[in-house]
């Protein structure tokens, strides 16, 4: 009887709740039951693989343009974390459909500790958190050199600048690495990672990201 009474108390105030506070969409702020509504996902255009120097598979799911970069923006600079979990499940459906069983551990490209200090989360690991947890190794790649903001560096400058930036974990010698990043611009930074992981004796290196640039 208390059980019955506590559900139907439950679910009035469910619904009390989503009839004061109704659910918006985090991208364009209109009414939606989910975080990013059926307009903005449509707005969303699938990608094909870029190609990047040392590693096996690319994947980016969105290109990095619209909808698609506003949400990358938004989670980055905005702490938008009720993006996150909508982003991060299409991160985990194009991990089940092109990656799954082919990979060992899942490693989040790491930002430098200063950087994170300041923004309190690492979006690339929040990008991961629907991915299998059994999988995920965090502290498979360490950011040793803090690089500056490097929008307006090209390539050659870029992938100068991000030598050496990156340091990875002995423990991945042998294993399929699967890189996930937010936005793929230059691919100066997969390189590189996957550059230290093969250093650390990584049989495979793949990455998967949420956008990437034209
Ligand atoms: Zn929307």
């Amino acid at each position: 009887m208390i059980n019955t009474a506590k559900r139907l108390w439950n679910s009035f105030s469910d619904e009390l709740q989503s009839a004061v506070y109704p659910a918006k969409c985090g991208l364009c702020s209109s009414w939606s039951d989910t975080p990013i509504c059926d307009l903005c996902q449509e707005e969303l255009k699938p990608v094909a693989s870029p190609t990047i120097q040392g590693i096996e598979k690319v994947l980016s799911v969105y290109w990095y343009e619209g909808r698609a970069s506003q949400a990358v923006r938004m989670l980055k600079y905005g702490s938008a974390t009720q993006l996150a979990g909508a982003m991060a499940d299409f991160m985990a459906l194009a991990y089940t459909q092109d990656f799954a069983d082919q990979i060992d551990w899942i490693v989040p490209v790491p930002i430098h500790w200063t950087r994170r200090f300041e923004r309190g989360f690492n979006q690339s690991e929040m990008l991961a958190m629907a991915l299998p947890a059994d999988k995920l190794f965090c502290k498979g790649l360490q950011r040793i050199k803090p690089t500056s903001a490097q929008a307006s560096l090209d390539r050659a400058h870029r992938l100068n600048s991000l030598k050496g930036a990156f340091n990875a974990s002995k423990a991945v010698h042998g294993k399929r690495i699967l890189l996930v990043d937010d936005v793929i611009t230059t691919g100066a930074t997969i390189e590189q990672c996957g550059h230290a992981l093969k250093l650390a004796g990584a049989k495979q290196v793949n990455a998967l990201s949420f956008a990437c640039v034209p």
